[in-house]
């Protein structure tokens, strides 16, 4: 029995267009969702491709642990990256206590969709070049302080809303302050990322527990092939306000023995400081308002290590593109060197040899 209805020359009207609407934004967020014919996955797909080819490097900060400051870390890190002049976004994908609008003073913000997408939030500072964009699902709430309660299918299209359908528009680096754990939103964003230059950074305290659950992420990111930046470690200190004298609250001897084991690199001790916790409250970053204070300085080995690890992955990714570039032209390339005459061949050869010497070396390096 045949059930073909129509004959091949005919178009089938209820067939998907294949040409694409180019707005900024999911089809969950469309006004004409429901009578469109544009192919949706098509869409989906390609607006997820365009905001990930505007963004130079991304970093997931991760804690497998609740309440060791992850997000404090996330948005001085974007503070101080913005201070260096890098155009900055915060993506917050922590939906159960999405944190980073009243770090950057955003508290009460709506988006708007637009053609070109939900419009992130900024914190603009004068000693920032690019503002700080944010995107956060505070944004989107009717109120801040309704609970969160998804299943797993809302939370996995949350992550794809997040990086596409918020205008990010061109990044050097891409902060996402992680929920804590390593359940579904990681494995999403994980898989969503995994061509893309990514790389993580794990925020954690000295205490044991908390050092037990950071060792399950740090598995977790060698086991994904996750490249690490390394661990920043909050609350590693205090200042006694009365006598200066500086104290440890939890020993850390244990916490470096294990970074050490699994050769990760600390590559930041941050004091607990009553400072930072009020910056945070009230939405100015520590390091913007005081750059040159105790926090501000104890952030700053964090902000180098992300920085050398961005130009480091940029460096690999471009003596890759150049390998393949020579490698396809191969015998084509070889034949129309052949035809130059004998001083451009060499010129052209030291050149390339130069270039690719550059883009191989280690950064810090002569
Ligand atoms: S439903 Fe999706 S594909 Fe159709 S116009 Fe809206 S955003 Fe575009």
């Amino acid at each position: 029995m045949s059930v073909s209805h129509f004959s091949p020359d005919q178009q089938d009207p209820l067939a998907l267009r294949p040409e694409d609407c180019n707005r900024g934004h999911a089809c969950q967020f469309c006004p004409q969702e429901d009578s469109c014919l544009l192919d949706k996955s098509h869409h989906e797909k390609r607006l997820l491709e365009q905001r990930l080819d505007g963004i130079g490097q991304i970093i997931l900060v991760m804690a497998n642990k609740g309440g060791v400051g992850k997000s404090t870390v996330t948005a001085n890190l974007a503070a101080g990256l913005a201070q260096r002049g890098y155009r900055v976004g915060v993506a917050d994908a922590d939906i159960h206590g999405p944190n980073q609008s009243r770090f950057f003073n955003l508290v009460g913000q709506r988006v708007h969709l637009t053609p070109a997408g939900l419009g992130t939030r900024t914190c603009a500072h004068p000693a920032l070049a690019h503002p700080i964009r944010v995107g956060s699902l505070a944004f989107l709430m009717d109120r801040d302080d309704t609970p969160i309660v998804w299943r797993d299918a809302y939370k996995h299209d949350f992550m794809h809303h997040l990086i596409g359908s918020f205008d990010w528009g061109e990044l050097d680096v891409l902060l996402i302050d992680m929920p804590p754990g390593t359940g579904n939103e990681l494995i999403t964003l994980a898989d969503l990322l995994e061509h893309q230059a990514v790389a993580a950074l794990i925020a954690t305290t000295p205490q044991e527990v908390a050092l037990m659950d950071s060792l399950k992420a740090i598995r977790f990111c060698q086991e994904r092939g996750l490249p690490l930046i390394g661990v920043v470690e909050n609350m590693a200190g205090v200042t006694c306000p009365n006598c200066g004298e500086e104290f440890h609250l939890f020993p850390r001897a244990h916490l470096a023995d294990a970074l050490a084991q699994l050769e990760v690199n600390s590559i930041a001790q941050i004091p607990l400081s009553p400072q930072l916790a009020l910056a945070s409250d009230t939405g100015h970053p520590m390091l913007l308002e005081h750059p040159d204070s105790t926090e501000a300085r104890a952030f700053a080995p964090a902000i180098d290590a992300c920085i050398q690890h961005a130009h480091a992955a940029s460096m690999e990714a471009a003596a890759q593109a150049l390998e393949g570039v020579m490698d396809a032209a191969g015998a084509e390339f070889m034949a129309a060197m052949g035809t130059l005459p004998d001083t451009a061949r060499d010129e052209l050869t030291e050149l390339l040899a130069r270039e690719h010497d550059r883009l191989h070396k280690t950064p810090g390096q002569p």
